[in-house]
């Protein structure tokens, strides 16, 4: 698909036109052309180690949702994606090229345009890496807060004093 096409259906979902969206749609450009199909369960899986507008662009392009669970944020604060298909066993990892985006002279405007006319190759370094995916999502029982009585999933009570209660519920005993 046409970068210009892509970047409509990711700023209708995003709702405004950013070049953290446009780091985004050449992410999904590139993964969509190699090989790799958007993802309607958990045949992708997204690594990424920022949380700012690009990571909008994965989740309507490439079907790797936060609420779906094959959408990880590891908070490292950097522009790096790792894009793992349990299909075919393959993953790569796009990380942005420190030179290209660094002119103060662009406006926001002009930054847009440059992203969106360059090639995926020529924004990002780009390898092959090693098919080592993060689990599949868990479903997991959940639990009554004994202090609130919010239903709360196990792995996340806290035992207080021979109680099972949850995180806000302990944070607020421990203040
Ligand atoms: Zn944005
Ligand atoms: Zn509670």
């Amino acid at each position: 698909m046409e970068t210009r096409e892509l970047m409509k259906k990711a700023t209708i979902f995003h709702g405004h036109i950013c070049p953290g969206i446009a780091i985004g749609v050449l992410v999904a450009k590139y993964v969509l052309e190699h090989g790799f199909e958007r993802s309607s369960d958990e045949e992708l899986v997204a690594v990424v180690e920022t949380d700012n507008c690009s990571v909008d662009a994965l989740q309507t392009l490439l079907g790797t949702t936060y609420g779906k669970g094959n959408l990880i944020h590891n908070d490292y604060g950097k522009n790096n994606y790792k894009i793992y298909s349990r299909k075919s066993q393959k993953a790569v990892n796009l990380a942005l090229k420190a030179s290209v985006l660094d002119s103060k002279k662009l406006s926001r405007d002009e930054k847009i345009q440059k992203i969106l006319d360059l090639e995926p190759e020529e924004l990002f370094d780009i390898r092959e890496i090693e098919f080592d995916p993060p689990i599949l999502a868990q479903i997991e029982e959940s639990v009554p807060c004994e202090m609130c009585g919010e239903l709360t999933m196990d792995s996340r009570i806290m035992g207080y004093q021979d109680r099972n209660i949850c995180i806000p519920c302990y944070k607020a005993i421990k203040k």
